[in-house]
Parts: C-alpha cells; sequence; structure tokens
C-alpha cells in the first residue's frame, strides 16, 4: 500500500471520474468507444517507441504512459456510466486482484 497521500489522491481522482460521469450525456456505449479508441492510442505509440513505424506515416501521441491513464480513465468512466459505484469499487476491484495475484502465485 502506498502511502496515505496517494491513495487519498487516488480515491479523490476516481470520485471526481464519477462525478464528471455524472455529468457526461454519454451512456456506457459510448464511453466503451473512447476506451477503445485509447487503447488504439496505446498501440500505435508502442509501435512507434518500440522503432515500428504505425502504418508508416502516423505521428506519435502522448506517449505510451499518458495514453494508458487516459485509458485507464476512460475504462472507470464505462464502469460508472453502466452503473458502477463508488461503494462496490473497492470490493469489485479487490476481487479482481486476489484472483489476478492468485494466477500469478499460481494458486
Ligand atoms: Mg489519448
Amino acid at each position: 500500500m502506498k502511502s496515505n497521500n496517494n491513495t487519498q489522491y487516488l480515491y479523490n481522482t476516481i470520485t471526481r471520474i464519477s462525478e464528471l460521469v455524472d455529468l457526461d450525456d454519454k451512456g456506457s456505449s459510448e464511453h466503451f468507444v473512447g476506451l477503445v479508441e485509447e487503447v488504439g492510442e496505446i498501440a500505435q505509440d508502442l509501435q512507434i517507441e518500440n522503432g515500428f513505424s504505425c502504418k508508416g506515416h502516423k505521428k506519435p501521441g502522448d506517449g505510451v504512459l499518458i495514453e494508458s491513464l487516459d485509458a485507464a480513465i476512460c475504462a472507470l468512466c464505462v464502469y460508472f456510466s453502466h452503473g458502477g459505484t463508488m461503494e462496490d469499487l473497492p470490493f469489485v476491484m479487490d476481487k479482481k486482484l486476489d484472483k489476478w495475484e492468485d494466477l500469478l502465485k499460481g494458486i
């Protein structure tokens, strides 16, 4: 677990995303399309950063690190716009992370 400041920052950030989704007219399908676009930007920038041009003439985007966060924001927008709540998020997230951790540890 990171410091309390980081924990509080992440909580506030995710809360802010949920509030922005409430102000947004888009539904989960539209947010999902945004997520796919951001994933495409990650793919494009990975290709460029790894020395492979992406179809020859694409300009780099904001870079893999930033595009990854764009995708994370969009994924959370899908979660909230599809009815996910701040209250449920820690339980759902822990369940998913426990599952991934068990897989990595061969449990
Ligand atoms: Mg982007």
